[in-house]
């Protein structure tokens, strides 16, 4: 039991940890990435070329104004903390910009990074919560080999197949958050809705106020939902579209599988609940 309940501590500790630290980062988020003009960045930007507000320290120009400046999207990109990763582990504090070589490898590499924090941040979030012991071990030998990969030099994590780890993990997210969905039903008054929302389409759905504890909205389109004041405790939200969706004074305080991306794309206020592991946008 101890050995349990050290894990869940453990899980939760490892899970509030993954977050962006832009002053340890070479701006790789704003140089690796391919980036298309559209409504939520105003230029195209091809992988690998820094974009023109980066300056020499790292920062950005214009930090202070982005939205205003029609640069959105840089308000909800969040790499989990995989920027600095490798730029202080796998590249050892080396920048693409004093060293051009390692520049194409390091851009590669990012976005892998990127994933593997991604499958750890699951994986955590899973093993904080109470689980049968079968299934909190599949998932501490799964964490121990995520984090294991985050070691690997930048060769090997180029060559990586990511494919294997995603399939094995979905699984155990599925009965991870069915257990969990499970226990709470209980106290859910369900009057013949339908829990299983599996990539649903609820976009501009107006539902606001309502009960929907226990719903299974994993890979669903909320976009433009009206959400406010929802309770939303012990709902699955891996992989959902929630841009633009309105999260004021809704409980989300014991949702499952949220990101800080989807958070930061959807709309909320002071009064919306968070899960442990998020921050508020500065934006709401
Ligand atoms: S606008 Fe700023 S935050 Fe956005 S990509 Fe350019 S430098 Fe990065």
């Amino acid at each position: 039991m101890n050995e349990v309940l050290t894990t869940r501590k453990t899980a939760r500790r490892i899970r509030a940890s993954l977050k962006a630290d832009c002053s340890k980062c070479f701006g790789l988020c704003c140089t690796a990435l391919h980036i298309i003009a559209s409504n939520d960045f105003p230029i195209n930007k091809p992988a690998g070329v820094p974009c023109d507000n980066l300056q020499a320290d790292y920062g950005c120009r214009i930090h202070s104004e982005l939205r205003g400046k029609g640069f959105k999207g840089c308000t909800v990109f969040d790499c989990l903390g995989a920027g600095q990763a490798v730029s202080q582990k796998t590249f050892r504090g080396k920048s693409w910009r004093e060293n051009r070589n390692i520049g194409e490898k390091m851009y590669q590499v990012f976005p892998i990074m990127e994933q593997i924090h991604e499958m750890i941040a699951y994986t955590a979030e899973a093993l904080s919560y109470e689980l049968p012991q079968t299934l909190a071990k599949e998932l501490s030998r799964q964490l121990k080999e995520l984090e294991a990969l985050t070691e690997l030099n930048a060769d090997e994590l180029a060559a990586l197949d990511l494919v294997m780890y995603r399939f094995s993990l979905n699984e155990l997210l599925i009965s991870a958050s069915d257990i969990i969905r499970e226990k709470n039903m209980k106290n859910v008054r369900i009057r013949g809705r339908e829990l299983n929302q599996t990539r649903a389409d609820w976009m501009g759905r107006k539902v606001a106020g309502q009960d929907l504890r226990a719903t299974n909205f994993r890979g669903a389109y909320l976009i433009a939902a009206d959400l406010k004041d929802t309770d939303l405790r012990a709902v699955n939200f891996i992989g959902a579209d929630l841009r633009d969706a309105d999260f004021s004074g809704a409980d989300l305080s014991a949702s499952m599988f949220l990101t800080q991306m989807q958070i930061n794309a959807a709309k909320g206020n002071n009064k919306t609940k968070l899960p442990f592991y998020l921050e508020r946008p500065s934006h709401w």
